[in-house]
């Protein structure tokens, strides 16, 4: 059956910050609704390669997308090209680097900061590009094109998270604050997802080290957090879900088809 299907990328969130910060998404955990996993990034340790990772199941050195610096369109087949092509409506809330990897290249701030494009992979959005634009707006941003368009797959990707990682590093006080901000955003938006049928999905594309930056090996650069949230779920702790499986997921949720890797053992 299909779902709708909610992701929402928590930029440069690392697992065990996840894992002690995020006070109602463990509620959820704890109440038996939800299910955390660990995920080991793929490699570099990078945004743009790791965005073009979770949304085609592809590695960096696979996609081309090997650094922040590459700023074209994805030659790879996305979420949003699966969902559309299938008469689903895509949209997403993230930064401008998700509308140059998927609907035009180089962002133009006056012509896709809102974007309107039934024909472009996704159909609607709002993009920004300051790291510091705040996650309190970028979610209201999500849930402005959730409420108007009702969106089947809808993106929701915030950069405070991140943005305080790379001012102050990971063992800091402002990063671990701006991960509980987050959570506490999302305390305000869950349940109504998830009474209005959405499956959910909170990941992060990468984690953060002390140097404030990330790129490489480290536990701390590579370890990030999925959790599940939704009745299509299995819940199950064996399960052991990869960085590349996340595309393929998203597609079987949605009940697409498609032809990505995917971790059958989350769903049920
Ligand atoms: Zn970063």
């Amino acid at each position: 059956m299909p779902h709708k299907t909610l992701l929402v990328l928590l930029d440069g969130l690392n697992y065990q910050v996840a894992e002690h910060a995020m006070g109602h998404l463990q509620a959820y955990v704890g109440a038996g609704k939800a299910a955390l996993y660990q995920l080991e990034c793929e490699l570099p340790a990078l945004s743009r390669p790791l965005y073009e990772c979770i949304l085609t199941g592809v590695a960096p050195i696979d996609s081309g997308i090997v650094h922040n610096n590459v700023t074209r369109l994805s030659n790879q087949r996305s979420v949003f090209h699966y969902a559309s092509e299938a008469g689903r409506v895509t949209a997403a809330a993230a930064y401008h680097w998700v509308s140059e990897l998927y609907n035009r290249s180089p962002f133009n701030a006056a012509r896709d900061r809102h974007t309107v494009a039934p024909h472009q992979p996704i159909q609607f959005g709002h993009f920004y590009w300051s790291d510091h634009y705040p996650d309190s707006h970028l979610f209201a941003d999500g849930e402005d094109l959730r409420l108007k368009h009702e969106p089947d797959f809808l993106l929701i990707h915030p950069m405070n998270i991140d943005d305080a990682g790379h001012k102050h590093g990971l063992d800091s006080a402002q990063y671990r604050n701006s991960a509980r901000g987050a959570d506490v955003i999302l305390a305000d938006y869950l349940q109504g997802w998830l009474q209005a049928g959405y499956q959910v999905m909170v990941t992060a594309d990468h984690g953060m080290n002390n140097d404030r930056s990330h790129n490489g090996l480290l536990p701390e650069e590579r370890q990030v957090p999925l959790f599940v949230l939704g009745d299509a779920f299995s819940l199950d702790p064996a399960a052991r879900p990869r960085q590349t499986e996340l595309c393929g997921t998203l597609c079987e949720l949605l009940g697409v088809p498609h032809d990505k890797p995917l971790c059958r053992e989350l769903l049920k």
